[in-house]
């Protein structure tokens, strides 16, 4: 099968380009707009090792949102499943920075992938590591297997100055008490996870964990158990795509998670991570490329996990 791989992803990219001009580059933080936006990269790592790339695809960009899993995960190989006291598993159906619904639920965010829910996770994080941006960024770096990510901190200080809505979240979350530790520490861990840089290469490398039961291949020791692993391949299916989870599952039929920087991670247990990244955004803020390039993914190949 692998051989087919290099060919698809030749063809998808011949596929998606007509797209390049759709959407619009995230602008609600000023330092994204800086990325020339006719970007497209796609790589596709299997299980046993094996690489297929097209276009841009050693490229760093700004993964935003898609830090929350690998937050998420390092949450839950620490504390365990008790981080879902305090943060739901529901797919959030609005978007993604909704205060109205945290209202409603009591501060109690829908799920570790919408902002509300990943700040949990960093208060969380915060409780548990004595230097909890390095020690995340060092999590990040042994899945990925590569020493030189890193964050970017004008992006981190973008999000920083402009971040009103979710500095009004994470105040939020804290008057309801599902904030432990200062709420300007929360935030400072939360713009430097969305801020860290990485190549769809870097992303397909890591996501293998949750394609390979928890460990990443080639080594012995579980990061998460098979459990932990399932389920966090179910919030990400879920949950993973703001208010188009929906969408995504119909289409592509992997789990997978999103970023406001173009980025798209997805995998199919026990045989491939892949990335795309393409900066151009479509109205629910998802790659407009990246989806298409997904979608086609699994259609060539006949199978998705359903
Ligand atoms: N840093 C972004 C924010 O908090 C992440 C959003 C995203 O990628 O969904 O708004």
């Amino acid at each position: 099968m692998s051989h087919h791989y290099q060919s698809i992803l030749a063809s998808i990219r011949t596929e998606v380009l007509p797209l390049q001009h759709d959407g619009a580059v995230a602008n609600y933080i000023p330092e994204l707009m800086t990325v020339p936006p006719e970007r497209f990269g796609m790589h596709l790592r299997t299980v046993d090792g094996h690489d297929f790339a097209v276009g841009d695809s050693d490229e760093p960009f700004s993964i935003q949102s898609i830090s929350k899993v690998f937050a998420l995960a390092l949450v839950v190989s620490l504390v365990g499943e008790k981080i879902f006291k305090r943060v739901g598993v529901e797919p959030s159906g609005s978007s993604f920075n909704s205060l109205v619904q945290l209202e409603y639920e009591r501060g109690i965010p829908r799920n570790p992938l919408i902002n509300a829910g990943a700040m949990v996770v960093c208060d969380v994080l915060i409780g548990q590591l004595k230097r909890p941006k390095q020690e995340l960024l060092a999590f990040v770096r042994q899945l990925a297997q590569n020493k030189r990510i890193g964050f970017n901190e004008r992006v981190a200080a973008s999000e920083k100055e402009f971040g009103f809505r979710n500095i009004a979240l994470a105040n939020f979350l804290k008057s309801f008490g599902n904030i432990q530790h200062d709420v300007s520490d929360v935030l400072d861990l939360y713009f430097h996870m969305c801020s860290i840089e990485m190549s769809c290469r870097d992303l397909a490398t890591a996501f293998l964990l949750f394609a390979n039961h928890g460990t990443r291949p080639g080594s012995t020791d579980a990061v998460l158990t098979k459990s932990q692993t399932k389920r966090l391949n179910a919030v990400m299916q879920t949950c993973g795509f703001y208010d188009e989870a929906g969408e995504f599952s119909f289409t592509v039929g992997l789990p997978g998670k999103s970023g406001v920087g173009g980025g798209i991670v997805a995998l199919h247990p026990h045989r491939y991570a892949v990335a795309t990244w393409s900066p151009r955004l479509n109205a629910k803020g998802n790659s407009v490329m990246g989806m298409k390039a997904l979608e086609l993914l699994t259609t060539k190949l006949g199978s998705s996990i359903f």
